[in-house]
């Protein structure tokens, strides 16, 4: 397990926790709460704070997750990664972008091999190598009757986006990525994890 990754707050079954998912306190109701600012337009917030309640493993806290995006924080252990490092999206095969933050490779070769839906992905898991990314947004435009969000993609700070639209997540396109399949990758190329 790298360093950081065992400082993470651990879940009840004593496995870290990932920085970008949610935790759920006992009286939280699970609504979305939504507000507003010149820079943003109108965005989703997240009180959460990691290691207080409960975490759910799937969910990523809108908040974390475009803090993680902008600033090149690991999805996984927080930490910064370096200007020039390369780093790692996780996702399926030949996705044109990624909604989970970038990952230190370390952290990236560790959440293949830990993660049950990863490792069950198996040869459909695919790793993108790359240095850098474009942000974009996904943004909530509306309700269908059925109760069902629909969501549409912005470009980066766009100013029409932000008076009609609700920020949720910032998706990564990475700039000319290698790709690999995830087995591929561990068995080939990841950082070996001393046992
Ligand atoms: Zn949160
Ligand atoms: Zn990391």
């Amino acid at each position: 397990m790298p360093p950081a990754v065992a400082r993470l707050p651990r879940s009840s079954a004593g496995r870290p926790v990932p920085g970008n998912i949610t935790w759920y306190e006992r009286d939280d109701d699970g609504a979305i709460l939504v507000t507003r600012d010149t820079e943003l337009g109108g965005h989703i917030t997240c009180p959460c704070t990691p290691g207080t309640g409960t975490p759910r493993f799937g969910e990523q806290c809108p908040q974390r997750q475009r803090t993680f995006m902008a600033q090149r924080q690991c999805g996984l252990c927080t930490e910064n990664i370096e200007p020039t490092a390369e780093l790692v999206f996780i996702g399926e095969t030949n996705a044109p972008y990624y909604l989970e933050p970038p990952l230190h490779p370390l952290c990236a070769a560790y959440a293949l091999q830990v993660c049950p839906v990863l490792h069950a992905g198996g040869q459909r898991i695919e790793v993108a190598l790359t240095h850098s990314y474009t942000l974009a947004e996904d943004r909530i435009t509306g309700i269908s009757a059925d109760g069902t969000l629909r969501r549409s993609v912005f470009a980066l700070g766009d100013p029409v986006a932000r008076h009609l639209a609700v920020l949720q997540f910032y998706l990564a396109f990475p700039d000319t990525p290698e790709r690999l399949t995830a087995p591929n990758w561990l068995a080939q190329r990841a950082p070996k994890l001393l046992p």
